[in-house]
């Protein structure tokens, strides 16, 4: 089955023969999403959407330890992790004394992010550390987190190390990261002068490509991260960018229906998903990887908008208000309004001349209004944009050394 195909399928009637489910993100119990969690082989893989096999076929089943909360014990988590058949270590052998914090390195929804040295290997790790209410238990979003980062082993998606589990805080032990890329952007001198945040060409070409494998990854295992922004693209001093901050994704084979869509951070946020679509699929990661593209060459959001409707008229200045022969079944959406102004469309060229012409057909593939007229991560990787990368890639494969294409250029250099 062809990415396309999969979109297609995923946009299909079909979810709504899905098992139905409520989203858990808020109202939930710790322990009903565990629950949904123990049977994510069964939800994970769908061959509606996905030409892999089965993941039983090839993935050892791996108990990780058992999560406790309060005076209740969740023993059914049992986490997979990805080929290799090693044995991830139980949460339960590890302790926080393990690990020295340092200085504080940013706050999450639910958690603060420290960063840490190991006390036995002196390896700096990135500490999230979760305070448990003692009423709630153990938050259903860091246990997605946990489920999902465990599985999702990609030089483009940080790492999660390990899980350590006391009585009132879970810790999750996480590859370190010099910094996001926000905060990239914001100490960034680009020497060709430019927008303050501004990053040169090849620095945007490498972290974009590094940034659509880790995606292509994320999808191809069939799961969404639902809230890329420059906040959670984490860089390193070797120039390699992962993703990180899986407390919002979601697996496909939650029912769509239930998908909540107040989850992506608003400035990143896919018009279909403003417009109340509730069926939205892989597709939206690929409208905010185009935003931040946009971003990275002026160094200013692209849509900063400040409510939903702001945000959607913001999207339609550029790229037109969509009207049912442009989009049909527009007026069919939930926010759909009859009285938004007609704006017609722009050139990205206008807004962005600082880019050249391959980019903006890449972006302009990415940045498409109607879900299904976005390109697949895989198709904008395979773009001519990415074919001096590409090409080094295949030759560092065949050398053994795929880690030297994701090394700094010397743009990236000078944000060290
Ligand atoms: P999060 O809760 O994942 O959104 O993290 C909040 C902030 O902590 C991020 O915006 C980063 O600045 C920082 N952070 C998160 N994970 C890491 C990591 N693995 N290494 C370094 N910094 C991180």
């Amino acid at each position: 089955m062809t990415n396309r195909s999969i979109l297609a399928a995923s946009n299909s009637s079909s979810h709504s023969r899905l098992p139905a489910s409520r989203d858990t993100s808020k109202s939930s119990s710790p322990l009903t999403v565990a629950s949904q969690l123990t049977t994510a082989r069964a939800t994970l893989w769908d061959p509606k959407y996905t030409h892999k096999e089965p993941p039983q076929l090839r993935l050892q089943p791996t108990h990780v330890g058992t999560l406790t909360t309060g005076n209740r014990t969740d023993s059914n988590i049992s986490v997979r992790s990805l080929g290799g058949g090693q044995k991830v270590d139980s949460m339960d052998k590890r302790h926080p004394s393990s690990f020295q914090q340092l200085e504080k390195l940013g706050e999450g929804t639910y958690a603060t992010v420290f960063k840490g040295r190991n006390g036995q290997t002196g390896q700096f790790v990135a500490l999230k550390e979760i305070h448990l209410d003692s009423e709630e238990g153990t938050p259903s979003t860091a246990i997605r987190e946990i489920s999902l980062m465990k599985e999702l082993k990609h030089e483009n998606i940080v790492s999660l190390y390990d899980v350590i589990h006391t009585e009132n805080k879970l810790m999750l032990v996480f590859e370190y990261m010099d910094k996001d890329l926000k905060k990239y952007m914001d100490s960034y001198q680009n020497p060709n002068g430019g927008n303050r945040g501004a990053l040169d060409a090849p620095t945007i070409k490498s972290f974009m490509w590094q940034l659509l494998r880790g995606i292509a990854f994320c999808h191809e295992n069939r799961v969404l991260h639902r809230d890329l922004k420059p906040q959670n693209l984490l860089i390193n001093a070797q120039g390699q960018l992962k993703l990180g901050d899986f407390g919002l994704a979601r697996a496909f084979g939650i029912p769509v229906n239930t998908f909540s869509n107040e989850v992506v951070t608003l400035w990143y946020r896919a018009p279909d998903v403003l417009l109340g679509s509730r069926t939205y699929n892989t597709s939206i990661d690929i409208w905010s990887a185009g935003c931040i593209m946009a971003e990275m060459f002026t160094g200013r959001p692209l849509f900063p908008g400040t409510t939903n409707e702001d945000q959607l008229l913001k999207i339609f200045r550029l790229m037109g208000t969509p009207s049912e022969r442009s989009w049909p079944g527009i007026s069919s959406f939930p926010e759909y309004k009859q009285t938004w102004p007609v704006y017609a469309t722009q050139e990205l060229r206008a807004i962005l001349p600082q880019v050249d012409s391959l980019g903006l057909q890449l972006l302009g593939q990415l940045l498409q209004l109607r879900p299904e007229m976005r390109c697949s991560a895989q198709q904008a990787l395979a773009h001519p944009w990415f074919a001096e990368l590409n090409a080094r890639s295949q030759q560092a494969a065949q050398g053994g050394f795929t880690q030297q294409v994701q090394g700094m250029t010397v743009g990236q250099q000078r944000a060290y």
